[in-house]
């Protein structure tokens, strides 16, 4: 391939003129970047062939991560510094006169997420590869990504993510290894020679799922693993009972869309389709490249382990057994022993809105042999049941996988899974005490917690050049390898040299957001000012809201009371809002007009400025993260479950102003009082007010609420005095669900200690050291270590040198 720049500035070179047929000064720059990507991914396959060959050779265990979403953002960078050659091929570059920088804004984000939960997921495949595990992906190959946020007139407009119109450098089309994947039909039962009941699934139409292969490289390893996108084709069996074209438009439409709603089921039978798709094509090809190295099944459960990331991909269950019974003929007992070994359930919510039920009527029609399997694992179950808890009649009620006419996810994965997971101690807490408590007497075992983490690859050594230095010669490059050394940092961060360092470092990553900033919303910010960022999915139990109140409460403090100053703050917000999420959508709106309102007032525009980045993606959290002074993660406790935005702010020096609510937890425990600012309700105290809890006593009794609620409907905000009565109403007349103006005084009283603290530089700067030095347990390499120790038992495989 190539070993220095010479060789790279050759190998580019003769690519580009057989590719298009011309010099490298003539190219285009797309042409340049596709190239570039071809190059990469082609010397990132050279130990791909490999790693597959050791693996077998080891007899090694894999696992497989099932996961609707991979929100994995570019890659060009990560994979360069992952494979040691940015450098190198930045240099050579250079000598043919490209800008590196300007090929790598050409990339556009892999999107194939919503949110945390695929953000988590492709951290995670960081860490495996970076970690010489055997870990690999299996999601869908969508056409578009999440959609493409604009903001238009201060509203929320979708535009369609065409993620793909360069195509996907990083994927290989494996045409060889398609399946099929069956749908609607029915069941016939017959006897065969022997016998024995078979079940036939007869009249189903065939979808033939293609595998596009993504290699997944680590930092400083040769192991490459493989992240493998299911595409929906026509099968060679088409359909004798519906016009081709019909046909082809229907399994077109499982492959388009992310599903762009994180909370609400909409769209059932093709999200349902969705599901069912990329976990039975996944399960086959597993079955098949397992088949290519055993000679049985037996030992499926020693050699596989797919973990099931939330309730999206828990067909995989059925969908197993179905395999084993059905197409290698193992009874129910044998094929049931193997397929809960070989799986493990991360739970992500407890929001009962975001527990996914499917009304069985859709199941029973789209996958009628699914659903005589769902059947029979619930009569088995509730069996038990009646055994172990003879005199607990409701038990039977509260678990059961089908009742009420809806088959519920949740209860599946947990029946069908060895392992049973939180993402955060304090959610794991609620699932063993609450959501989950009658499983935990069935089966004390299967739970336990896996507090999330964040590639500090991506979110530290690459998006944070700057800080990397910083740190590398001050404690050397371990960290980089092993997070957990970048505790060393302790030993300086009372030294006022260092801690200058520090607020200089920082300063420069927020010019650097003031760029992206001025490009993207037109408006200028200081530098100097502090920057208080939220960014994360618009949602009501994030209190979006409850950030908007108080600036509102600043800017009419300043506007009564002409001697009332704040060091100057800019709040920062970016999330996107799903589609059909009204409340969330006028959230945004408001934001964006108080932005207008307050940016555009000189009466107070020097102290007070908001600014919403539209867009959020990974390429946007990657300026924005380290940029920031303060992290906003104020949640209703109780309510997320872990937050991995939290620790992205943290690693790169941060405070965090945030409630006791899933990580944030862990943080504070780590960083200690003094270093971030907790405020608000616990969890306990959550579920007492929520008792007797009356949002009038709040409005009534704090003037500053009364004038900033009543300004969402007097026409401060908006001509229109009905803009914001939606929110209005949540607040006053839907008695405010997310406790915001029980939260208001002590939030308020945290921003005051904010303001206080960040006014001694020399402590400040002390402070944020603090949280970078004790961020180690934050990295996902911790995480997956953990998983692989305690639910996957899967070891390093390690490629030599030839
Ligand atoms: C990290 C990340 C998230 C998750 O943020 P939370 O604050 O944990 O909800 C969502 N979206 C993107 C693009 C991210 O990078």
């Amino acid at each position: 391939m190539f070993n220095n720049k010479q060789e790279f500035v050759e190998e580019f070179t003769k690519r580009i003129e057989e590719n298009y047929g011309r010099s490298v000064e003539q190219s285009h720059p797309t042409e340049r970047f596709m190239v570039l990507g071809e190059m990469v991914r082609d010397f990132a396959g050279i130990h791909w062939k490999e790693t597959k060959e050791k693996i077998a050779a080891e007899e090694a265990k894999q696992m497989y991560y099932f996961s609707m979403e991979f929100l994995i953002g570019r890659l060009l960078t990560n994979n360069l510094m992952n494979l040691g050659i940015y450098e190198l091929v930045r240099d050579g570059l250079q000598d043919l006169d490209i800008d590196i920088n300007e090929l790598e804004d050409l990339e556009s984000d892999a999107g194939l997420g919503n949110g945390g939960l695929g953000r988590l997921a492709a951290c995670f495949l960081d860490s495996l590869a970076s970690l010489q595990l055997p870990g690999n992906g299996n999601c869908i190959r969508y056409q578009y990504g999440l959609f493409r946020q604009k903001i238009e007139n201060g509203y929320q407009v979708e535009v369609p993510d065409q993620w793909l119109t360069l195509g996907n450098v990083w994927e290989v089309r494996k045409p060889k290894s398609a399946v099929d994947v069956k749908f609607w039909g029915h069941v016939e039962m017959r006897k065969d020679e022997n016998g024995e009941l078979i079940f036939e699934h007869v009249d189903a139409e065939h979808i033939r799922a293609v595998p596009y292969d993504m290699p997944v490289v680590g930092h400083g390893t040769k192991e490459t693993n493989t992240l493998r996108l299911w595409s929906a084709e026509a099968s060679d069996i088409i359909p004798t009972n519906k016009d081709f074209r019909l046909y082809l438009q229907e399994l077109q439409e499982i492959c388009l869309n992310v599903y762009p709603d994180d909370s609400t089921d909409d769209g059932k039978i093709l999200r349902l389709k969705q599901q069912y798709f990329f976990v039975s094509a996944g399960v086959k090809s597993i079955i098949r490249s397992h088949l290519r190295v055993y000679p049985t099944l037996d030992n499926l459960g020693e050699k596989i382990a797919i973990q099931l990331n939330d309730t999206h991909p828990v067909l995989a269950i059925p969908e197993l057994m179905r395999v084993l019974m059905d197409e290698y003929h193992y009874d129910w007992d044998h094929a049931w022993e193997i397929t809960t070994a070989v799986m493990a359930y991360t739970n992500h919510t407890i929001l009962s809105e975001a527990l996914e039920k499917w009304p069985i009527a859709f199941v029973q029609r789209l996958l009628p042999r699914i659903y005589m399997i769902i059947e029979e694992i619930n009569r088995r179950f509730l069996k038990e049941v009646a055994e172990k808890f003879p005199y607990e009649r409701d038990m039977a009620y509260r678990v059961a996988i089908l009742k009420d006419d809806q088959v519920h996810m949740a209860s599946l994965a947990v029946v069908g899974s060895h392992s049973v997971n939180g993402v955060a101690q304090l959610h794991t807490d609620i699932l063993i005490n609450d959501l989950f408590h009658d499983f935990v007497r069935l089966y004390p075992d299967k739970f336990n917690n896996k507090t999330n983490g964040i590639t500090h690859r991506r979110w530290l050594l690459y998006s944070n050049p700057q800080l990397r230095k910083m740190l590398d010669e001050l404690i050397g490059e371990g960290f980089e390898y092993d997070l957990n050394e970048i505790e060393k940092l302790m030993d300086h961060v009372d030294d006022p040299a260092i801690q200058n360092q520090f607020l200089e470092i920082k300063h420069q990553r927020k010019e650097i957001l003031a760029k992206l900033v001025k490009e993207r919303c037109g408006v200028e910010i200081d530098p100097n000012s502090i920057y208080d960022v939220q960014a994360k999915r618009l949602h009501a139990y994030k209190r979006q809201l409850l950030n908007a109140l108080h600036i509102i409460y600043l800017y009419q403090r300043m506007k009564e009371d002409p001697s009332f100053t704040i060091t100057p703050t800019t709040f920062i917000f970016a999330a996107k809002a799903a589609p059909a999420y009204y409340f969330a959508k006028k959230v945004i709106k408001l934001i964006n007009s108080l932005g207008e309102v307050i940016n555009n007032d000189p009466a107070v525009n020097s102290m007070l400025k908001v600014v919403f980045i539209p867009n959020y993606s990974v390429s946007i959290a990657e300026v924005l993260m380290n940029a920031a002074d303060v992290s906003e993660q104020i949640s209703t406790a109780g309510k997320e479950a872990s937050g991995t935005g939290n620790m992205k702010f943290m690693m790169n020096g941060a405070m965090t102003l945030g409630t006791l609510d899933g990580a944030n937890v862990e943080i504070d425990e780590r960083v200690g009082r003094g270093n971030d600012v907790i405020f608000g309700l616990t969890v306990d105290q959550v579920t007492e007010l929520k008792k007797n809890y009356n949002a009038w006593d709040y409005y009534n009794e704090d003037e500053r609420i009364k004038k900033a609620v009543d300004s969402l409907v007097d026409g401060t905000w908006a001509e229109d005095h009905d803009e914001f009565k939606l929110i209005f109403d949540e607040l006053m007349y839907k008695n405010d669900e997310y406790l915001l103006l029980a939260d208001f005084a002590s939030y308020t009283a945290a921003h005051e200690e904010i303001q206080r603290r960040y006014a001694d530089r020399g402590q400040w700067a002390k402070a944020c050291l603090i949280n970078i030095a004790k961020s180690g347990y934050f990295s996902s390499d911790r995480t997956i270590q953990q998983y692989a120790d305690e639910i996957w038992h899967i070891s390093p495989v390690r490629i030599d040198d030839k």
